[in-house]
């Protein structure tokens, strides 16, 4: 029988995606970061240096550390008061559920988090719900991990029952890349444990058209037509997606299934990921030439989670400049207009 995911090298080996040889050089890499890659992603993959290769097959480039590289480079630990919950803007807080994915993106900003198995314990999360009840100021809850929906539907609901009884919860938001990567685990019952109350969004992360499968799409109409809202979020990754072309083609194909681009994220300054990382100056002319070609719905905002845990933040590209006691506005073409603000009457 085929194994579900693939989580080793000799599997990779077996599989074809890493040549034998190549073997050896990536051990030390294996050790370091986990590796695991479905079946749908495996298949999706059309060559050894693809969207979809490139995100989640191990290379040698992540021994690469750099000074500026950090073990928890959005710094959720700072702001963690009980284990699994991270409480940084007064009004929402991150739940990690789980550290368990169904994939491991070699450029994930918690990849030194993530693979340790199972569900957070139950003591934890006891302690987690408790703390949000405790404070009214929380009107949204946002679920990541790793993964939220590697949990089981049954699981999944009771969370979302505990949740409906902390009466100022009013959102519920899922971060996660599994009706991408896992399209299967979206099922009618998936799909009922996420829309119990209260209100659901979901967050999908992708960062590639490829991924958008017949089977992802299949798994985004059925939570589409249950009425969650459906947003990405994306990260911006050198040699993956960094171009204007390839980032239109996915925030397109996003919108036809009904999914709104919200971020697009600057790669954080995980350890070993200085390969996926781009600069600011092209991240930033990406959008501008995006603007205007590209329906105003499918541009996400372009966000930096500035290290250190001070939150995140747009960065452009910027279009008002202060001019003499008015603007220089910056139009879609780069044409330069000035605007004033009209005296208030
Ligand atoms: C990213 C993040 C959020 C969510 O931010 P939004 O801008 O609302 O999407 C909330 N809390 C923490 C700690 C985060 O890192
Ligand atoms: S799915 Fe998300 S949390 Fe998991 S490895 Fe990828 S980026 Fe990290």
């Amino acid at each position: 029988m085929k194994k579900r995911s693939l989580s080793q090298i000799s599997d990779l080996v077996a599989a074809g995606l890493v040549p034998a040889d190549a073997a050896p050089a990536l051990a030390p890499v294996a050790e370091a970061f986990r590796i695991r890659l479905t079946n749908a992603m495996h298949t999706a993959i059309t060559g050894p240096d693809d969207a979809i290769a490139r995100q989640f097959l191990p290379n040698t480039a992540e021994l690469t550390i750099r000074p500026e590289e950090l073990h928890d480079p959005i710094g959720d630990a700072t702001y963690s008061p009980t284990p699994g919950l991270t409480h940084r803007y007064p009004d929402r807080v991150i739940l990690a559920a789980t550290h368990t994915c169904e994939v491991y993106c070699r450029f994930c900003f918690r990849r030194e988090a993530v693979g340790e198995e199972g569900a957070l314990p139950d003591a934890d999360l006891t302690a987690a719900l408790a703390y949000i009840a405790a404070t009214p100021a929380i009107t949204e809850v946002i679920l990541t991990g790793g993964d939220p929906l590697v949990l089981s539907p049954r699981r999944l609901a009771a969370l979302m029952q505990r949740l409906a009884a902390i009466p100022h919860v009013e959102i519920v938001r899922f971060h996660t890349r599994v009706p991408v990567v896992a399209p299967a685990r979206i099922t009618a019952e998936m799909v009922r444990a996420l829309r119990a109350r209260p209100t659901t969004y979901l967050v999908l992360h992708t960062n590639h058209a490829q991924e958008i499968t017949p089977a992802a799409q299949a798994a985004l109409a059925q939570l589409a037509d249950a009425g969650i809202p459906l947003l990405s979020q994306s990260v911006l990754l050198r040699g993956i997606n960094d171009d204007a072309a390839t980032l239109e083609t996915l925030f397109r194909t996003l919108l036809r299934h009904r999914v709104t681009p919200y971020y697009l994220h600057h790669c954080d300054l995980a350890r070993g990921t200085s390969h996926f990382r781009t600069t600011i100056a092209a991240g930033q002319a990406i959008m501008a030439a995006l603007r205007g070609r590209l329906s105003g719905i499918g541009i996400p905002t372009y966000v930096l989670d500035i290290p250190g845990g001070f939150g995140k933040v747009p960065i452009g590209p910027g279009y008002v400049q202060p001019s003499g006691d008015g603007y220089q506005i910056t139009d879609w073409q780069g044409r330069l207009h000035s605007y004033r603000d009209p005296e208030t009457p």
